[in-house]
């Protein structure tokens, strides 16, 4: 029997992956081969972002600027609180200390995971890695990252990349004992749907207690995106995975109530890309609903100016979570969205006309995306604000869900664009490095990896320096952004 341990990466481990952790976690319990043991990394994350949100509620209660007001008071802080938490000194050797086998499992959904996974290597564990990062990236261009961080070649014996999917059937044991690089082809993924053994549930009741938050039990029916050309997006979601095409509709019905009955929720989240209303999924919806189930999509500008999708959601969605990520034309067009100003006005009106105002929107949208101007940035956050109005008048339950781009850096907004270069200078740096820079001066720890996530700065269309939004626009636009 081997031993091995399983988790999450506490780099991108804030929120909770039912999916991951429910599947691997009851295929590691039934393989009599296999001897689990799991290291509950979210647990000890959330805890600590809390104490920074209050920490950080503290430190800045006079700071006015906008700035202050989206580390204070956005409700995507918190990611970016569990990025520096998991990158604290020490926080590696804590969570390496609690492990007490060879073999480490980790799921991975991006860059951020590479220092942690190097860490593990130089600490003599033999670790496998699996998830979003493995299935975005060439096995070698993984391999490279780790070094370019500064692994020693010599240790990447010790790892292995798994790209693909596992359900219950996937043989890890032989995986394991084959070591090397592999890719998941067969799946029986009807099988994911009968998984209880998720150990994250076990925490569940302390998770709530301070987080005083629902929790969404998360699943995901198809991984496709029918359009998957947004350039900041590095899923190929070409490779279209539907996970309950092999699963009796009635059966699935069955064992989704019984695991939102074991996390104690009676939220849903389907976390697709672009939720699509087939028959089967009304099918679903509807048998959830007279259950008393709530449930949230992910979809998009486009499908929200058809008359026919809104019907659907009115009948069938509680939530929807809609990717705007802008409202300025230049910005839409940059990365390749889809969709211009008009469009979004288009899919307002639409829904104003159609759509019922018990459904609650939430609106995600992407801070200091390149843009031609100061003028063009202040128009696209009074066009945020005129969005939220328009909904608001109509008596949406409304809100706005900010992030600050991250340039990783295999992502295709390159520093060899016009509007976009990477910066040396902290004074001029956009994004999610303006926050990091941000907190450092108000006395947090900020030790994320510079080449991990690149700092860049913007230029406006003249090729001159163009500041971060957080120093174009006020703190009254802000404050309409993040509450
Ligand atoms: S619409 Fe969403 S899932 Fe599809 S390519 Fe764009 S960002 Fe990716």
């Amino acid at each position: 029997m081997i031993e091995v341990t399983y988790m999450l990466s506490p780099t991108t481990s804030y929120i909770i992956h039912t999916a991951a952790s429910n599947v691997i976690s009851e295929n590691l319990i039934q393989d009599k081969r296999i001897n689990p043991h799991f290291n509950n990394v979210i647990l000890s994350i959330h805890s600590y972002v809390d104490k920074i949100r209050k920490r950080a509620l503290e430190v800045m209660k006079d700071d006015e600027s906008p700035i202050a007001t989206f580390c204070k008071y956005s409700a995507s802080i918190e990611r970016t609180y569990s990025v520096l938490q998991a990158y604290s000194k020490g926080y590696f050797d804590m969570i390496c200390r609690n492990i007490k086998t060879d073999i480490v499992l980790v799921t991975c959904w991006n860059s951020f995971s590479l220092p942690f996974i190097k860490f593990l290597l130089e600490h003599n564990k033999k670790v496998v890695i699996g998830g979003v990062l493995c299935n975005s990236y060439e096995f070698s261009h993984i391999r490279e990252s780790l070094i370019d961080i500064g692994l020693n070649p010599s240790l990447l014996d010790n790892l292995i990349i798994v790209k693909g999917y596992v359900d219950v059937t996937t043989d890890l044991y032989k995986i394991i004992m084959d070591w090397k690089d592999t890719e998941i082809k067969e799946n029986d993924f009807s099988t994911i749907w009968h998984c209880r053994s998720d150990y994250i549930k076990d925490n569940l009741n302390i998770f709530r207690a301070f987080k005083q938050r629902p929790i969404w039990y998360t699943v995901v029916f198809d991984n496709s995106c029918w359009y998957n050309k947004c350039t900041f997006c590095n899923i190929d979601h070409a490779k279209r995975k539907n996970f309950i095409k092999n699963i009796e509709v009635d059966e699935l019905i069955n064992e989704l109530l019984l695991n939102l009955k074991e996390y104690q929720t009676d939220l849903l989240f389907i976390n697709d890309p672009y939720f699509i209303f087939t028959p089967r999924n009304k099918y679903i919806l509807n048998k959830l609903k007279e259950n008393g189930i709530k449930t949230a999509i992910q979809t998009g500008i486009n499908l929200l100016r058809n008359k026919k999708y809104l019907k659907n959601i009115n009948n069938y969605i509680d939530e929807l979570r809609i990717g705007l990520e802008s409202c300025s034309d230049f910005a839409l067009s940059y990365i390749n969205k889809g969709y211009d100003w008009n469009g979004v006005i288009e899919s307002i009106n639409m829904m104003r006309d159609e759509l019922s105002s018990d459904v609650m929107l939430r609106y995600l949208y992407i801070m200091d995306l390149a843009e031609t101007s100061k003028d063009s940035v202040l128009q696209n956050y009074n066009r945020m604000v005129q969005v939220k109005e328009m909904l608001v008048e109509k008596r949406f339950d409304f809100a706005f869900f900010p992030r600050n781009l991250h340039m990783f850096k295999d992502i295709d907004i390159q520093e060899t664009t016009k509007y976009i270069k990477l910066s040396e200078n902290s004074d001029r740096v956009s994004g999610i490095w303006k926050v990091y820079n941000y907190l450092e001066k108000h006395g947090f720890e900020v030790n994320v990896p510079e080449d991990i996530v690149l700092p860049y700065e913007r230029c406006d269309e003249y090729g001159d320096f163009l500041p971060s939004d957080y120093e174009i626009i006020s703190n009254d636009v802000m404050k309409e952004i993040v509450n």
